[in-house]
């Protein structure tokens, strides 16, 4: 049986690319020596799937930043006002994903949205009535005839027309079917190129075909596909679809002449009765993704092998497959020095689901008696890590407090109108409150200080008395710049999660375990390893101390429950909902306990909401909402109703969940909104959306400073659809990856802009 990997992760082990990149922004490193890192990076990856026996290695799976992005060049859909900026192919590239402020040139990033049900964030296409789509960029070409060099006569990744016009955005009157002609000339052109250089397999990535369809968008993806496929020549093209099931679109998937479909056999609810009640066409290949690209746990190869042998009896040619691109788990496991081997058994990175592939395969296809024994071996192996129960993983006290939850726990009372004239007289805010997210920029002391703590260099004291500091002085910061509303500036917080993850039990934490999440930005989940339960406050003295710097209110600042989960690896052998209620206790018990200490605005992040939202609107609730919202409300019920509770969420589009959103109960909820085009506004507005909004005045995800102009007119156009009773003003997102002096500048800027509406109204 071969093997097949849909993607590699891209930032390398130790997040070589990532340096590279940022020292590149600043104009420390020259883009050559960008290039030559990115190459040796790539070299890197090709060997490591050749030397595991990987048949199908991927190509142009790389990016500088994101794939869509690269999309983009190579259908040469770049956007007007980047183009006219004339600077390199690469600096315009990473102008779209990052804005371009230079040389009196002020250009804003494209949209960043989450890639389907993960926590990896594409740019978002926008594309002009005007575009001129064809075939111009030559990053696929060249990394397939880079891999030959290798001696790997590898497999390009593309991403495929479908998902790319779906995704895109539409500044004109023009949609999708408007450049379907011209992209699928793009890629026929393509095809016909990777012929030519010897390939002997295309993957087209259709991740877009899991979603509900239309039957306008099924005949799209048909009509693109029909233009495209005469042009395969001697090449043979995999259709890859992931992170769920092809229900709507599987006749029409399977009636193609494509040579090979990928399916995801793990996120796939209905993959299985799909591939055994309407067949398998004989002559194609089914790529079965069983080896999970999202988790973390090592595979159960008995379950595997079941799997595989009842798809055998429908399909003929079957590849093993990961279920999508390992872009979405660790590197490798080889750096996790102290993670004791009893748990490390237990887990699979990227490279070491490599491993799996090749071992599954060879268990599968075992033949001869010789090899049987080393099959047996492997099997018998694997076997024993699922044959008894993890290491310190049940708690039965966390169980009983569970058990004993009652329907009452999941209501805060007064309810909100009446809470929300409590708060305006406890608090008197003026109109339009100011306010941030919570952190600030984590400059190179910070990481430093951190650094120093975790290599032993500095005493716990010291390492909190440098961040006392940062705090007082960011305290005093917002008071001159004027803000309403305080933070301490979450200094003593590496990642929102992980901090959290770190103090709770039953999680485990891992040291390089980085995970892409956009750019060169990175995550380290953490992993839910048990029941989880909260130890000893974890935030109670940094916003205490912050609350004793200054008179105005300070917001305590924690993480809610579904992020937690959403941004941790989860647990197998528990739902998630159980997971989820089991962290919202333990952030209840710290709601309360800064409640105690006098905090009495605290926010509760809940940035990952919209993430995990089933990709098929008939899930949303009973798979999902169902739980996520009142886990949320579980954290804040037990508070007084002059508590205020703040919520926010980014990166995501909310405007189908805002009922939803509204039924978290929260008093405030801040959210990204500036590189979206404020269509949510409408739909807060339709729904008549009870709780108090902010909706971010600009964009932190970039560098550059926003006038105050800009942001009267963004506050503005909110007016005109938010009561202003309701309106709060706040950056869309935590400053933390920004630069001080660029925050400094903006919020100077977003503070004078409210004050101005303030006199205006
Ligand atoms: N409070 C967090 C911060 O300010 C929120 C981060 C996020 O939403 N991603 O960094
Ligand atoms: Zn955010």
């Amino acid at each position: 049986m071969q093997t097949s990997v849909i993607g590699y992760p891209r930032v390398g082990k130790l997040r070589e690319l990532k340096f590279a990149t940022e020292k590149y922004f600043k104009n420390d490193i020259t883009q050559e020596a960008l290039l030559e890192q990115a190459k040796a990076l790539r070299a890197e990856h090709l060997k490591s799937m050749k030397e595991s026996g990987i048949d199908f290695i991927p190509v142009n799976d790389f990016s500088f930043y994101d794939g869509m992005l690269d999309t983009v060049i190579l259908l040469n859909a770049i956007p007007a006002r980047y183009r006219k900026l004339s600077v390199s192919e690469l600096d315009t590239y990473f102008a779209m994903a990052r804005g371009y402020q230079k040389d009196g040139k002020d250009v804003k990033a494209l949209a960043m949205k989450k890639w389907f049900n993960t926590n990896y964030h594409y740019m978002v296409p926008e594309i002009e009535d005007d575009a001129d789509i064809r075939l111009a960029g030559k990053k696929p070409f060249d990394e397939f005839k880079e891999a030959l060099t290798y001696g790997v006569v590898a497999k390009p990744v593309l991403i495929g027309p479908f998902t790319f016009l779906k995704l895109a955005r539409y500044t004109g009157t023009k949609c999708a079917a408007d450049f379907a002609d011209a992209c699928a000339a793009a890629y026929s052109e393509a095809l016909k190129k990777f012929a030519n250089l010897g390939a002997k397999w295309v993957q087209f990535d259709e991740p877009a075909l899991v979603y509900d369809l239309t039957a306008e968008e099924i005949a799209l993806f048909e009509k693109l596909y029909k233009a495209i496929l005469p042009a395969k020549g001697s090449v043979k093209v995999l259709l890859q679809t992931y992170f769920g099931d092809i229900r709507d679109a599987y006749e029409a998937v399977t009636a193609l002449n494509f040579d090979g479909i990928g399916i995801d056999f793990l996120e796939g609810k209905e993959s299985f009765s799909l591939v055994s009640t309407k067949g398998f066409p004989e002559q194609k290949v089914l790529f079965a993704g069983l080896v999970n690209g999202k988790n973390i746990w090592k595979n159960n190869y008995r379950k595997t092998l079941e799997s595989l042998k009842k798809l055998a009896e429908k399909a003929e040619n079957i590849v093993l497959s990961t279920s999508c691109s390992l872009l979405h788990v660790p590197y490798t496991l080889e750096n996790e020095t102290k993670l004791p081997e009893s748990y490390k058994a237990h887990f699979a990175f990227a490279k070491e689901k490599l491993v799996e592939l090749a071992q599954i395969a060879k268990i599968a296809s075992c033949g001869s008696e010789g090899e049987a024994s080393v099959c047996t071996g492997l099997l018998a192996d694997n076997d024993s890590l699922f044959a008894t129960a993890r290491p310190d993983c049940e708690n039965a006290a966390v169980r009983a407090r569970l058990q004993a939850v009652k329907e009452e726990d999941f209501t805060r009372k007064p309810a909100f109108a009446e809470r929300e004239k409590i708060q305006k007289a406890a608090f008197a805010l003026p109109k339009f409150p100011t306010t941030t997210i919570g952190s600030f920029p984590q400059t190179a002391d910070v990481k430093a200080n951190r650094k120093a703590f975790k290599a032993g260099n500095i005493t716990k004291e010291e390492y909190d008395a440098f961040n006392r500091e940062k705090i007082r002085a960011c305290v005093k910061l917002q008071e001159e710049l004027d803000l309403d509303v305080l933070v301490h500036g979450e200094y003593e917080r590496n990642d929102m999660v992980e901090y959290f993850g770190e103090q709770l039990n039953g999680y485990l934490f891992t040291e390089k375990a980085w995970v892409q999440s956009y750019g060169t930005r990175c995550v380290k989940p953490p992993i839910v390893w048990g029941d989880i339960s909260r130890e000893k406050p974890m935030t109670v003295e940094w916003s205490v101390f912050a609350k004793s710097c200054t008179n105005r209110p300070m917001k305590g600042m924690l993480t809610g429950p579904v992020t937690i989960l959403n941004w941790s690896f989860p647990r197998e052998d528990i739902s998630h909902k159980e997971s989820a209620l089991q962290i919202a206790l333990a952030i209840r018990d710290e709601v309360l306990d800064l409640e105690a200490a006098g905090i009495n605005i605290i926010q509760i992040d809940e940035a990952a909401l919209r993430e995990k939202l089933p990709l098929r609107k008939s899930d949303w609730y009973s798979e999902y909402l169902d739980w996520a919202i009142p886990a949320f409300r579980l954290v804040h019920s037990g508070v007084k109703a002059s508590t205020q509770i703040h919520t926010h969420m980014c990166y995501s589009e909310f405007t189908d969940i805002i009922p939803a959103i509204d039924n978290m109960d929260a008093d405030v909820i801040t959210f990204e909104a500036s590189r979206s085009d404020l269509l949510i506004l409408d739909a807060l507005r339709a729904n008549n959306f009870k709780t108090e909004v902010g909706p971010g005045v600009y964009d932190i995800h970039s560098p550059r400073v926003p006038s105050e102009e800009e942001i009267v007119n963004a506050l503005s156009r909110m007016l005109a659809r938010i009561n202003p009773e309701k309106l709060w003003v706040n950056p869309d997102c935590g400053l933390k990856t920004r630069g001080t002096t660029e925050t400094v500048a903006s919020l100077r800027n977003m503070v004078a802009a409210a004050k101005l509406l303030r006199a205006a109204k």
